[in-house]
């Protein structure tokens, strides 16, 4: 993103925006998530209540921002979003909170980087829509309970597994988001590729779905690269497989579907006697943080069989073996 200029950034999100689904309807695949959420949604309206607050998990680019909109749509209220590590005091939380109107949505992504402190002042606004600010300073320090219009807040993670207790009681909706299948990743870039005017054939939108790591923000960044590819190397600018493939492997993705990043993880392992190697090793081997290792890299290839999480530590498997093209062993002697 570095390399862009202001303009360029500035195009580049309306592009991104223009391919977010504004609806349920326009939402392609998590099917039980939908439903559940659109149940919550209607009961809650039939009740005339707000919402209660929802937690969505899962690996990024999966569509939890897009589907804390849609919410936000779906009752008619504003959404205000914001991320865990920005909110570095209490105050910052307080700020937004008291500007909240009756039944609007606070997002907050990265909700498992949320400072402790920012954390527990939460807690009273969540389940009693009040908060405890400090006025004044030095022996006339009081506090003050301030109430607060009852909201829905949504907390998104990659990272479920790390919010404390108290925090994930506190939100009685819990759903969680999984990697999209072929057929859904199909439907989304086809999708995508008419609002931007790109003709794509059945093969090539085949091709990126089966090789996008179940992402609908990959499948959408490979789909606009890919337009580039068959805007400068054909002459009609149709993507078809054969353009798609050219593309693909210009991203470095492999037919397997694995990214330069991906062979990196499972080469360390390799390297190590097919594992088991340990997080921060494996982290250090591969120079990526292992909070990106666990939330971006290993979904995808525990999903897809190349990678197994143990005890005491990640191993590969032969389906890794046969992607990485190394022989083993027991391969060698057959
Ligand atoms: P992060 O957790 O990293 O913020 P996210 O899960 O919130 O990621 P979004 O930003 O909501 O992901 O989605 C990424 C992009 O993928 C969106 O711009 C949207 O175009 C597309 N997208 C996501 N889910 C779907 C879907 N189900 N159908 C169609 N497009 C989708």
């Amino acid at each position: 993103d570095r390399s862009l200029s202001k303009n360029e950034l500035e195009e580049d999100h309306e592009l991104e925006a223009s391919l977010r689904p504004l609806s349920f309807d326009q939402f392609v695949g998590q099917t039980q998530v939908i439903s559940n959420l659109q149940t919550y949604i209607k009961a809650a309206t039939l009740r005339e209540e707000v919402l209660d607050h929802v937690l969505l998990s899962g690996p990024p680019g999966l569509g939890k921002t897009t589907l804390a909109r849609i919410i936000s749509r779906e009752l008619g209220a504003q959404i205000t979003i914001t991320s865990g590590p920005v909110l570095k005091i209490a105050g910052d939380l307080a700020g937004i909170l008291t500007n909240l109107a009756h039944g609007d949505i606070l997002f907050i992504d990265e909700i498992h980087r949320m400072y402790p402190a920012v954390e527990e002042f939460l807690y009273s606004a969540m389940e009693d829509f009040s908060i405890d600010i400090m006025i004044d300073q030095g022996p006339s320090a009081r506090s003050i309970n301030l109430k607060l219009k009852p909201f829905t807040l949504i907390g998104a993670t990659t990272r479920e597994g790390l919010l404390t207790a108290p925090f994930r009681a506190r939100f009685l909706i819990h759903e969680k988001m999984s990697l999209y299948p072929v057929d859904d990743l199909f439907k989304i870039i086809q999708r995508s590729a008419k609002i931007l005017n790109c003709s794509i054939t059945d093969q090539g939108a085949m091709m990126i779905a089966s090789r996008c790591r179940g992402t609908p923000r990959v499948a959408n960044r490979f789909l606009r690269r890919i337009r580039d590819v068959a805007q400068v190397h054909t002459e009609d600018g149709v993507v078809d497989d054969k353009v798609a493939a050219q593309g693909l492997a210009m991203l470095g993705v492999d037919e397997s579907g694995l990214d330069k990043t991906d062979r990196r993880i499972l080469q360390t392992i390799i390297d190590y006697g097919g594992g088991p190697v340990g997080l921060k090793t494996l982290a250090i081997a591969v120079g990526e943080e292992d909070d990106s290792i666990e939330s971006v890299y290993e979904p995808f290839l525990i999903q897809e069989g190349f990678l197994q999480k143990t005890s005491r530590g990640r191993k590969v498997t032969m389906k890794a073996y046969d992607a990485m093209g190394v022989k083993t062993q027991r391969q060698d002697s057959l």
